[in-house]
């Protein structure tokens, strides 16, 4: 009888593994996990690139309100004209077998609703960040995907990306001693007319887009929950472009061991993305932090300097995702970044937002 690497892995628990491995390693490789891409933007340009460099996972549909230029994405990635839906017949991917996932990578408030089709739909789902607009709305993505026994991941790209991996090691080893301070900050000057800036779409201005990544990446560094905030908006450039969103916001958080961490972020102006950690014998700073390659770490310690540059190539943050995301699809294995990581940021937001003064 074949075994699959979830037989492996339970074999491996009973000590069994090491005789059997011959064999493990003489089968042919599992089935590809197939993913059908909803919103073919930016992003999903990145992650279906990304999906060719892995070995467990490749596009196998394609949704979108643009039929030639699906069609034309279709052909690049070998996907069958009979795999091009629109946003009206997606839920008829259910009987479509070569999809296992979705990748959710519209605007941010239109998550939710293509989570919960998916969902029903039978398939897994890969959902960028943020989650979605509200709390409501992803504890009710979370119910979904959980009644139907399908997987959800959030897209924390970050999480899979080896020089922060290194970040939060070096902070767990104790080589920055006991961690006192961090700062974070991420932001870009955004194009009029980007439905970044209508809230009905994105529910929230930078912090939803790019701020996220300094609050998401202050938990993971310090492996704390915050335990509360303090918060300042504003707008500066009245040209029309903020008329329903920030353009900036920063706040301050505290952590229950007393770590406190300062952020900002905006729409107003090029704000390389970075993150700098100080601890009583050491500090690290990561910057350029949230970009798709040539991450870097830089850090002093009593004794040492480390000087670390990421030579990987975009897209390897989203193949590392896929792969992840694909193996515990085949492994029945809860990814490390479920919809509950990224509902905890979804709080905080709507916290971040009250304490700023910004109505939700
Ligand atoms: P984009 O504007 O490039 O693409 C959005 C896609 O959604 C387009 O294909 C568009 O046609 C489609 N769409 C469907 N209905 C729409 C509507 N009503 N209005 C506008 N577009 C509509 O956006 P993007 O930059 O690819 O962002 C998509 C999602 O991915 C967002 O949630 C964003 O936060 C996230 N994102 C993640 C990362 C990352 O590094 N993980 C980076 C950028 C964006």
């Amino acid at each position: 009888m074949p075994l699959t690497r979830r037989d492996f892995a339970k074999l491996g628990a009973l000590g069994l593994a090491a005789r059997l491995a011959p064999e493990l390693m003489a089968q042919p490789a599992e089935r590809q996990i197939g993913y059908a891409i909803v919103g073919l933007g930016r992003i999903a340009e990145h992650f279906m690139a990304a999906t060719r460099s892995t070995t467990n996972s490749k596009v196998t549909a394609l949704v979108s309100g643009h039929r030639d230029k699906a069609l034309r994405i279709a052909a690049q990635y070998g996907v069958p004209e009979s795999s091009v839906y629109n946003y009206e017949n997606f839920d008829s991917i259910a009987s479509n077998k070569a999809v296992d996932a979705v990748y959710v990578a519209l605007p941010n408030s239109m998550h939710a609703e293509y989570t919960i089709r998916a969902a029903k739909a039978g398939k897994h789902v890969l959902c960028e960040k943020p989650m979605a607009t509200s709390v409501a709305d992803c504890e009710q993505m979370i119910a979904a995907c959980k009644s139907a026994g399908v997987k959800l991941m959030i897209a924390y790209r970050c999480h899979y990306e080896p020089i922060h991996l290194k970040a939060v090691s070096l902070i767990r080893s104790g080589a920055l001693g006991q961690v006192e301070a961090i700062e974070s900050s991420f932001g870009f000057p955004i194009d009029p007319g980007e439905w970044r800036l209508d809230k009905k779409l994105a529910g929230g201005g930078p912090l939803m887009d790019v701020g996220i990544y300094c609050l998401n990446a202050t938990r993971y560094l310090t492996g704390e929950e915050p335990e509360s905030f303090a918060a300042f908006s504003s707008v500066i450039d009245r040209d029309g472009r903020f008329a329903q969103v920030e353009e900036n916001l920063t706040w301050t958080t505290k952590f229950p061991s007393g770590i406190v961490a300062s952020c900002n972020t905006t729409y107003g102006s090029l704000l390389l993305g970075y993150f700098k950690v100080h601890g009583s014998k050491g500090s690290i700073e990561c910057s350029p932090a949230f970009n798709y390659d040539g991450v870097r770490l830089h850090g002093e310690f009593d004794d040492a300097v480390i000087d670390e540059t990421s030579t990987a190539k975009d897209p390897y943050q989203f193949q590392n995702e896929a792969e992840h995301f694909s193996q515990c699809i085949q492994n029945g294995l809860e990814p490390k970044t479920p919809g509950e990581e990224g509902l905890r940021d979804i709080k905080y937001i709507a916290e971040i937002y009250r304490a700023a003064g910004v109505s939700a």
